[in-house]
């Protein structure tokens, strides 16, 4: 199967989701997750219409981004997805659109800082941890509707967050457990999808994407209100 065909069944999984959720389509973001993938892979999936990508670690992202920018015959976004490390926020702004893994207040008032600096705003998602000790980062989102002080904290995290003047904050993002079956992770898209509703009604937070699933769930993350997806071994193969 060539990135093409991947791509072009990915896609149809997507509409699939769509019809069975009432969606549209045109509502889903498609980041292909490039992360190990040679320079060639992703221009392969340009050339095939792929438009975003996604990858973890700014090492790799700073050595491959520039020369597919000089490369490519068509533009790309690119979503930064992995943890960063307060050393390398600088690098972040000049090669990444959005970055999905804001998962500290500390690497939050860094990169606005950082932002401010060059007089822009970058745009973010909040990761948020729903699933419990799997997830090494995000705030601690487990079980918010039932514990009141875990939603203390996140409610009083995003007060804090809201107020960083260079960042755009578009939404929310989680990575649900790697082994679990599909139906397992279902509930935990649910929740960060309630949980933006939320902080919609509570704090007045304007959140419109929500960026969950990967290779093995996401279709359903798409039924529980996905707007971005995250899918990489579908499109470029076992890594
Ligand atoms: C690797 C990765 C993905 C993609 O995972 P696949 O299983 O290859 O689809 C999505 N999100 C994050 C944060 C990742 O690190």
């Amino acid at each position: 199967m060539s990135i093409a065909d991947n791509l072009k069944r990915v896609h149809e999984e997507i509409a699939l989701a769509c019809a069975k959720s009432h969606r549209n389509p045109e509502d889903i973001t498609l980041v292909a997750v490039s992360k190990t993938k040679s320079v060639a892979d992703i221009l392969e999936a340009l050339a095939a219409g792929q438009q975003h990508f996604g990858e973890n670690r700014v090492e790799e992202a700073e050595v491959k981004i520039p020369q597919i920018k000089n490369q490519a015959e068509t533009s790309q976004v690119w979503h930064m997805i992995g943890h960063i490390q307060s050393r390398k926020a600088k690098a972040i702004q000049p090669i990444f659109d959005m970055v999905h893994s804001v998962d500290s207040i500390k690497i939050a008032q860094k990169l606005s800082q950082l932002a401010e600096a060059e007089g822009k705003s970058l745009d973010i998602l909040i990761e948020v941890n729903v699933s419990g000790e799997d997830a090494k980062y995000g705030f601690n989102g487990v079980n918010w509707q039932k514990d009141a002080q875990i939603r203390e904290n996140l409610w009083h995290d995003m007060e804090s967050l809201r107020q960083l003047p260079c960042l755009n904050i578009r939404g929310l993002m989680t990575m649900a457990p790697f082994e679990d079956k599909m139906e397992v992770t279902r509930p935990l898209f649910a929740e960060l999808a309630a949980l933006r509703d939320s902080l919609l009604q509570e704090l007045d937070m304007q959140l419109p994407d929500l960026s969950m699933g990967m290779t093995n769930d996401y279709p359903i993350a798409i039924e529980e209100g996905a707007t971005i997806i995250r899918v990489g071994r579908a499109i470029f193969g076992e890594r």
